[in-house]
């Protein structure tokens, strides 16, 4: 399994899978600010859904680790210019 980054929170490290929704959602949380991740269907139909927490790393990952690129037009807009 992938590792999880850190919270983009808060920068907390004390992560884990959470049930969320009398168990038929899943989302990484952080123990550190309780904030939840993106949620996935775990179960569905009493179904076990596989590798939901997989996909819940891989969501989690990449909001916490995508670079904040401001476009040359979104710069100028962030500075007051038109
Ligand atoms: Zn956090």
């Amino acid at each position: 399994m992938n590792e999880l980054r850190e919270c983009p929170f808060c920068g907390g490290s004390d992560l884990y899978f959470d049930d969320v929704g009398n168990y038929r959602w899943g989302a990484v949380h952080c123990g550190d600010c309780e904030m939840h991740g993106p949620l996935f269907r775990k179960s569905s139909g009493g179904e076990v859904v596989e590798g939901w927490e997989k996909t819940a790393t891989t969501e989690w990952n990449r909001r916490a680790s995508d670079t904040f690129t401001v476009t040359p037009a979104g710069r100028a807009a962030l500075e007051g210019g038109e």
